[in-house]
């Protein structure tokens, strides 16, 4: 089924038309089934992230179907973003499909010959790891929960104590602080995946482990070979990237802080600082960006998080984050919905804070017709009271650049493709949907001032700005901006 618009936004959650901030869900065991996603929705989830590094085609080909089927039901566009694994070191399977305990003390035998993994266990896809560590170092499993110390290596295998205990589940990952893993560079699965992707009709792609601007410009040539353009999110998690930062912005459609790797390449405490630069850094180019990885981690197990964590989702939201990420807590915590309802409203109430009251900073002197009529509606809706901000978008590119000016009023984007209304639902402020492309301009000012009073955003007597390109129906033409009375 595919996407409608709003037939009724009073069935949207509350605070789904009042926030700016979006909410990504990575989907996993406690999410996967149709009443928990319904839930999920309910709470205002945007984004669903399929993460390829955890379960079958098969599994994410259902959730692909139901999200879809849901915010079809619901009238909500709903993005659908695939996480590509990359070229990571992972524990393998386990023996027993429920997680297994390691507790702190115990020894546990890392080999890299194909096994089970079990409690005394632990296969890792690295060949060149017994080589690759000295006795005493530690080794981390997933961000760092579990903390293994090497007691002896032999050629395929190491010996290790259980410094930190921990759920070994299958598929996570590993790394040794300080010590350069040499890895591949590129997953060897990597083209398996994006034609799965491709069939999928996914919304984003993230790729992981990005270095250099080549990791995403490859993955761009092979889409283009299969005639496919699907938007690409660098996920920023090694010290290269940092490196090459400039260059992997401009070949991305938008940038994830994927604060758990990126914690192990780092020292930690230098984290929050790089976040909040790369967060600015989107921000300047109006390329969405999401901060990700231990948002409410707590409320994998507890009903209420930290005060600290709601802390940080509040400091992502003013730092400028066009979305905030959740995990494990929505992957394989005990409340996801919960979780999901909490970031909303911490996001929200965060949000009150942003400096709507001065105007925007302006673009550069000389710039593109798009950036000037984007940066002037966001301008004018501030000096004459407008309610809010329709756009007609054919690719999503002028609903980017308006939400980029961060307006206070709600951004309405109207489309004619489903996969554009899907796609914008990652970005800041927007309200994306599915409408015929109207024939004439004086049709346009009807229908967008018609919208933005049936999603009830406006009511008559009411000004709306409208932006838009003439003629009308070409991309990359936006060059008109209209104040209408709604009514
Ligand atoms: C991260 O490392 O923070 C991240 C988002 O990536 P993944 O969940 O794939 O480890």
């Amino acid at each position: 089924m595919q996407p409608r618009p709003l037939e009724n936004p009073a069935e949207a959650p509350a605070d789904y038309l009042k926030r700016k901030t979006k909410i990504v869900c990575t989907l996993g065991p406690a999410s996967a089934s149709r009443a928990m996603l319904e839930r999920l929705l309910a709470a205002g989830m945007n984004v669903v992230r399929l993460n390829l590094s955890h379960g079958t085609e098969e599994e994410h080909r259902r959730s692909v179907e139901t999200v879809r089927d849901l915010a079809a039901r619901r009238g909500l566009a709903v993005a659908v973003m695939m996480d590509l694994p990359g070229p990571k070191h992972r524990t393998g399977d386990l023996a027993d499909p429920k997680p297994v305990r390691l507790k702190k003390g115990g020894q546990i035998l890392i080999t890299t010959r194909p096994a089970l993994s079990g409690e005394n266990l632990l296969f890792v896809n690295f060949p060149g790891l017994p080589q690759a560590v000295t006795v005493g170092e530690e080794i981390l499993v997933s961000d760092g929960q579990i903390r293994l110390q090497v007691l002896s290596a032999a050629e395929s295998s190491i010996l290790c104590r259980v410094v930190a205990g921990g759920m070994l589940r299958p598929g996570q990952g590993l790394s040794v602080p300080g010590a350069e893993l040499e890895s591949p560079t590129q997953d060897p699965r990597l083209h398996e995946y994006l034609d799965f992707a491709i069939s999928q009709k996914v919304d984003f792609l993230a790729v992981s482990f990005v270095s250099t601007a080549q990791d995403i410009l490859q993955v761009k040539e092979y889409l283009s070979g299969k005639s496919c353009a699907i938007p690409l999110i660098a996920k920023i998690e090694r010290r290269t990237a940092l490196l090459n930062l400039e260059e992997i912005l401009a070949a991305s459609d938008g940038l994830m802080v994927a604060r758990g790797d990126l914690g192990l390449a780092l020292p930690l405490e230098q984290v929050p600082l790089i976040q909040k630069d790369l967060i600015s850094r989107s921000n300047r180019l109006g390329k969405p960006v999401i901060t990700a990885t231990q948002m409410l981690e707590s409320m994998v197990q507890s009903i209420v998080p930290t005060r600290a964590e709601v802390a940080d989702i509040a400091n992502a939201v003013i730092d400028g984050s066009d979305a905030v990420m959740l995990s494990e807590e929505t992957a394989i915590g005990h409340h996801p919905a919960q979780a999901v309802a909490m970031m909303s409203r911490v996001a929200l109430e965060a949000e009150s804070i942003l400096p709507f009251h001065r105007p925007p900073s302006a673009p550069a002197q000389e710039t593109s017709v798009n950036e000037a009529i984007s940066y002037d509606a966001c301008h004018t809706s501030h000096q004459v009271g407008a309610v809010a901000i329709v756009v007609f978008t054919e690719s999503g590119a002028s609903a980017l650049w308006v939400s980029k000016y961060r307006p206070r009023v709600p951004i309405v984007a109207l489309t004619p493709s489903e996969a554009v209304c899907r796609r914008l639902a990652l970005s800041w402020g927007v309200h994306p949907w599915v409408v015929e492309r109207p024939n004439t301009v004086d049709e346009l000012f009807v229908v967008g001032a018609s919208k933005a009073e049936e999603m009830g955003l406006a009511r008559s007597g009411n000004s709306v700005v409208i932006v838009a390109g003439v003629p009308v129906g070409v991309a990359g033409t936006t060059n008109l901006l209209k104040v209408e009375r709604v009514g």
